[in-house]
């Protein structure tokens, strides 16, 4: 009994894991983490799911890296491998960390002298502080001198941000998720917040429980369906047919806001033009969709005194996540529904710093705080900042370096806490691209997928055992602090990525506790306007400070977009999306559709949930859903192994009957190595936002298989 333990000392931080960013306190003794309890942070309000409650045990899993590893010469390196982390020394050795630093600095190193800056990446992580993303983006930026950077955004809310940026001038959220305690409807779209934002998702349970009317619309229909007033199981890949169908409704019926669209935007006339093909009459039979209830939805959503959109995954990994995105920002710029409590837009972040990695300059096209790195003023700011010249192109995405790896343009790669092995759409095609590097450096805390393919592998700090802060999907900057030391030889990933830039020459004096995380930050908050105001001390204080916040007494904006848009002449642009399909329909020899996403207890690549023995224990096998009548069909029952063939591989796993999936559809979630969903999945991008359609492939499906 947790309860029964007495404790050494309590530790105030946040939860690891998604980007609710709930506030925790850690209970330890003898160095482990004996209890979590909920504190009254702003995001929870003492509330904590399952994975903030009880998945921390992970930290002391006997697969924790305790020694830098160094490949061994006759290691042999390709695509396929059965993961063993138990089996660790049949690949590598224990080295040093002064032979493991000098090595991975001189393989780095070469490629770069002898084939250029830009045969190097880096992918930096989410799950990692503010600081150690501006680190990494710093050293990428001014030691390896490529803007080859990127992280997780890129397979998760790319393609949100792109839309934003350009729609709105930010890719921030408008309003808090709180916030939909003022709304009187709230428009749910490609989430599913039980699963992946169970904290989130109470506060939208609560709204609609006193009175808010909850649009849940998604091809799946999921748990929080439950409190929705309408339901909309539209047909999957038909998001813009379903919102421009609003949108004319909403134009049809002289349900816009005149005033808000005359005063803070521009383009209206061309979404008009476009939408004239859209009418909900048209557009029913392709997304499922009845006319009169999209009417009945637009209606509600234009005409309340307040409206908040929501979306995740659902809405941005598809080759046409930008134009999804799009169609949303209209919806709220022709209603006016956005720049005061209860109004406003709101895509829910994923991982728990994913917001502010990016934010952070984790990004190949931007340097901190979204400042254009092909912008000419922002790249002399940076290059006097640095002290250093800087690569005046935007440099590859997540993918787009996966391909160049494979093709030989890129050699050398140095991953901090980012697994994509796992993560990446075509999994084996990935893995292709880090088994051809000629030096892979990867830093984490188990062997991971990826970690397997190393040359060198750095043993780094989980989040208990590090003090820094992290960006919630509300942009609160919140504090983290340390609870736990590190096990055996592994290092705070700050100090590591400081000793590595100084091998390659970047002469960093960063100093003091916990590897002088102050001093990072006091330099991030030189480099971003938007955190000016949140000095490290007010952090330690107050625990948590929402951006934009300026100045030491600006108590932060909650609710933003109030009086203008931060573009450049201050108004919000309407860009109309006309429809797209998915890039690879289901057909005669693939006939169902697969949808990738998250379990409630596992979470992303599954490196730290399924390590963590409560939530393992709940979920512990891979699973396929289906819906049970497509189950009949295959001759298969609950439980029963079928597998899942793309054109790009296969996987055996365990069935599940769930009638919320649509027919022809399985839901695979990506947590699992022994049946990586990613394996299946198709690279294809959308344009703008570069992001994969993790949401959309053609795969068939058999019943039997061999786990
Ligand atoms: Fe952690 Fe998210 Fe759960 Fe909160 S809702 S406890 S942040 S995983």
């Amino acid at each position: 009994n947790a309860y029964a333990i007495k404790a050494d000392k309590t530790v105030d931080s946040v939860c690891p894991y998604c980007g609710v960013g709930c506030q925790l306190t850690y209970h330890v003794k003898d160095n482990e983490i004996v209890r979590v309890d909920g504190r009254d942070g702003p995001a929870n309000h003492e509330r904590l799911c399952v994975k903030g409650r009880y998945g921390f045990d992970y930290v002391k899993h006997p697969h924790r890296l305790t020694k830098p590893l160094i490949r061994k010469a006759d290691a042999p390196k390709h695509a396929e491998f059965t993961v063993d982390p138990d089996k660790w020394s049949e690949i590598f050795r224990e080295a040093t960390w002064e032979e493991a630093l000098d090595l991975a600095a001189k393989g780095l190193g070469k490629v770069r002298d002898t084939m250029g800056p830009n045969a190097l990446a880096g992918f930096g992580s989410a799950k990692g502080s503010n600081e150690e993303a501006y680190l990494f983006q710093k050293l990428v930026r001014t030691g390896f001198g490529t803007n080859n950077v990127d992280h997780c955004t890129r397979l998760c809310h790319a393609s949100s941000v792109a839309a934003l940026l350009e729609g709105v001038g930010s890719g921030a959220v408008s309003n808090q998720v709180s916030d939909v305690e003022f709304a009187e409807v709230i428009f749910l779209i490609g989430s599913n917040p039980t699963a992946n934002h169970p904290v989130a998702a109470t506060w939208i349970k609560n709204a609609a429980r006193n009175g808010a009317k909850l649009i849940v619309a998604d091809p799946r229909r999921n748990d929080i369906a439950r409190h929705a007033w309408r339901t909309l199981q539209f047909k999957a890949d038909t998001d813009v047919a379903l919102l421009n169908a609003m949108i004319y409704t909403i134009l049809e019926e002289n349900l816009c806001d005149q005033e808000f669209i005359r005063t803070r935007t521009s383009n209206f006339q061309a979404l008009k033009e476009n939408s004239k093909g859209f009418s909900p009459e048209t557009m029913a039979p392709i997304c499922g969709i009845p006319a009169e209830t999209i009417r009945e939805v637009a209606r509600a959503y234009a005409t309340s005194k307040g409206s908040m959109i929501l979306w995740g995954m659902g809405i941005s990994q598809h080759v046409h996540g930008t134009d999804n995105a799009r169609c949303l920002i209209a919806l709220t710029l022709m209603t006016g529904q956005i720049g005061k409590p209860g109004s406003g837009l709101h895509p829910l972040r994923g991982q728990n710093n994913v917001q502010g990695a990016s934010d952070a300059g984790l990004i190949p096209m931007m340097f901190p705080d979204y400042q254009r790195v092909d912008n000419p003023e922002a790249l002399s700011r940076f290059e006097k900042f640095w002290n250093r010249k800087l690569d005046p192109k935007p440099g590859l995405t997540v993918v787009e370096i996966m391909d160049a790896a494979c093709d030989g343009r890129i050699k050398g790669m140095y991953v901090m806490g980012e697994n994509p092995a796992m993560s990446d759409p075509n999994a084996h095609h990935a893995r292709e691209g880090l088994a051809a590097l000629d030096c892979l450096v990867v830093q984490d805390i188990f062997l991971t997928e990826t970690a397997y393919l190393a040359d060198i592998v750095l043993p780094a700090s989980a989040w208990p055992e590090k003090t820094g802060s992290v960006t919630n999907t509300d942009r609160m900057v919140q504090m983290g602090r340390r609870a736990l030391d590190m096990p055996g030889d592994a290092r705070q990933d700050l100090w590591i990525i400081q000793q590595l830039a100084n091998r390659l020459g970047c002469g960093w004096t960063y100093t003091g506790p916990e590897s002088g995380v102050a001093q990072v930050y006091d330099e991030m908050r030189l480099a971003m306007n938007s955190i000016g105001g949140i000095t490290w001390e007010r952090l330690e204080e107050q625990s948590s400070v929402t951006y934009p916040c300026r100045t030491e007494h600006d108590p932060g904006q909650s609710v933003v977009f109030t009086e203008d848009f931060p573009t450049k002449d201050g108004r919000a642009k309407f860009v109309p999306a006309d429809i797209i399909p998915a890039n690879e329909r289901p057909d005669g020899e693939y006939p169902f559709v697969l949808i990738t996403g998250r379990q409630l207890e596992h979470w992303h690549t599954g490196s730290m949930t399924r390590r963590a023995s409560v939530l393992d224990a709940i979920e512990p096998r891979a699973v396929a859903s289906l819906h049970p009548l497509d189950l009949d069909a295959l001759g298969a029952r609950p439980g029963d192994t079928i597998t899942v063939a793309s054109r790009r591989g296969e996987i055996a796993l365990a069935a599940r009957a769930d009638d919320g999936i649509p027919r022809q559809t399985v839901f695979i979630p990506f947590a699992y190595y022994e049946a990586a969903a990613n394996r299946l999945t198709n690279p294809a991008l959308d344009p703008f936002g570069k992001i994969a359609e993790l949401k959309y492939c053609a795969v068939k499906v058999k019943k039997g298989g061999t786990l």
